[in-house]
């Protein structure tokens, strides 16, 4: 069986990776980052979903480094790239030629989510490894209201995923309004509670 390791943060995008991922025949290998992040919430929403989709493994590298470096949000410099670094690591040891990122459309102003660092860094992955791994991007062109809508097809558990920046489904924080706004665009509700999200 094909081994996939899956950036999983537990929120939208890399859920429908793993999603993809599975349906596209993988074994699944998910990595998670401990990296300080606003609310360890994340990697439970990340642990859930990688025991929804069958994983392998579900891997939580603890990454402190990062934090120390900046405390930017949501923009952390290069946090890709780190992030994959690690994921390049994990991929040979196990065997993975394939690695799994939910960078996308919607995300194509951080400088590390663009269509030229996904080239950039799958040259990069096929030097650096012996294995000459490469770097698998589905929902690069997608947007939010079209990776919701993939979402759907492959019947992702949305219900289970974490977008809010604060981790509890706020509804206001700018991560939940871009996921309701999608979802509105659709038509579709969003299966999450909202904890003070007012529909109008
Ligand atoms: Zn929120």
């Amino acid at each position: 069986m094909k081994k996939a390791i899956i950036l999983l943060s537990g929120g939208i995008d890399s859920t429908l990776c793993a999603a993809i991922a599975k349906d596209w025949g993988f074994d699944l290998y998910a990595l998670s980052f401990d990296y300080g992040q606003r609310h360890l919430k994340e990697l439970q929403a990340a642990a859930e979903i990688a025991r929804l989709y069958s994983a392998v493994e579900h891997k939580i590298i603890t990454l402190s480094a990062l934090a120390v470096i900046t405390n930017e949000r949501p923009y952390v410099p290069a946090r890709n790239t780190i992030f994959l670094a690690h994921a390049l690591g994990y991929a040979e040891t196990v065997g993975s030629t394939d690695l799994f990122v939910g960078i996308n459309a919607d995300d194509v102003h951080f400088p590390d989510c663009s269509p030229k660092f996904f080239h950039a860094f799958n040259s990069l992955a096929a030097v650096a490894t012996k294995a000459k791994i490469s770097l698998n991007a589905p929902l690069l062109n997608l947007t939010k209201a079209q990776i919701i809508q993939k979402g759907i097809e492959l019947g992702v558990p949305f219900e289970k995923t974490l977008t809010c920046y604060g981790g509890d489904h706020c509804g206001a924080c700018p991560a939940c309004k871009i996921r309701l706004n999608a979802f509105d665009q659709l038509g579709i509700n969003d299966p999450l509670k909202y904890n003070n999200y007012v529909s109008y």
